[in-house]
């Protein structure tokens, strides 16, 4: 099993509930930058390896709600931060690179640090992703996901203090940036990735388990 896991997909891929699914499932330690800056934005906290100089809050919320792309110098300094900061145990990080910049700079990062990721990019056509991202709702306090059905201001049905909403990025012209900057800036970020290693495509369409199955196998096929 590889220890250390890059994952990739477009918004409304599936990519934050596989997260849960494979951190669970193979003991890695989750690294994901949406929900570090959401919980950012939420306390009014910068994220570790941020300065907290005046503004630095409110510019990320503004971006955030935009569906636009931290700075890469910003990312950057948060990844270094929180990805090495245990040893002991391998990660996934989910949500970068988004950039080729920050490719270079994952890559410049585990040749320090090791040992290498797999890249495991998680592959959806855009018309279906669309439709998912404007019916799902996220826990504001756990970031749990549901695909439709709750209503705003319902209960989580993972954490007790949460209240499931529709995401402000989640909104159908945030929507529409968000796949754009996705496929022009986070597609040649996963190339750049590929090319240095082991990069697998994995069907995303389909239940979660069968999702989750296909993943499994290609990273541990005794799973
Ligand atoms: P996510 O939950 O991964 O979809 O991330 C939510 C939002 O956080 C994105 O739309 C960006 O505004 C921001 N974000 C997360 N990761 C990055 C990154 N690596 N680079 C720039 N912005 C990011």
């Amino acid at each position: 099993m590889a220890a250390n896991v890059v994952l990739i997909g477009p918004p409304g891929s599936g990519k934050g509930t596989q997260a849960e699914r494979l951190v669970e499932a193979f003991g890695l330690r989750h690294v994901s930058t949406g929900d570090i800056l959401r919980a950012c934005v939420r306390d009014g906290v910068a994220p570790a390896g941020v300065k907290d100089d005046d503004g630095v809050v409110a510019r990320i919320a503004a971006i955030l709600k935009a569906g636009r792309l931290v700075p890469d110098d910003l990312m950057m300094d948060l990844v270094r931060a929180t990805l090495f900061a245990d040893a002991d145990s391998g990660w996934l990080l989910d949500g970068f690179p988004r950039t080729e910049p920050q490719a270079d700079a994952l890559i410049e990062m585990v040749d320090a640090d090791g040992p290498e990721p797999v890249i495991v990019e998680i592959v959806v056509p855009e018309e279906v992703l669309v439709r998912r991202l404007s019916s799902r709702m996220t826990c504001t306090s756990c970031g749990h996901v549901v695909a439709r059905g709750a209503a705003e201001g319902a209960a989580c049905p993972s954490c007790e203090p949460g209240r499931m909403v529709q995401r402000d990025d989640d909104r159908p012209d945030t929507v529409r940036k968000r796949l754009v900057v996705y496929r022009e800036q986070t597609r040649p970020a996963r190339d750049v990735l590929g090319k240095r290693y082991r990069l697998v495509e994995v069907d995303g369409v389909g239940t979660p388990d069968e999702v989750s199955r296909r993943i499994a196998s290609v990273l541990d096929p005794a799973h």
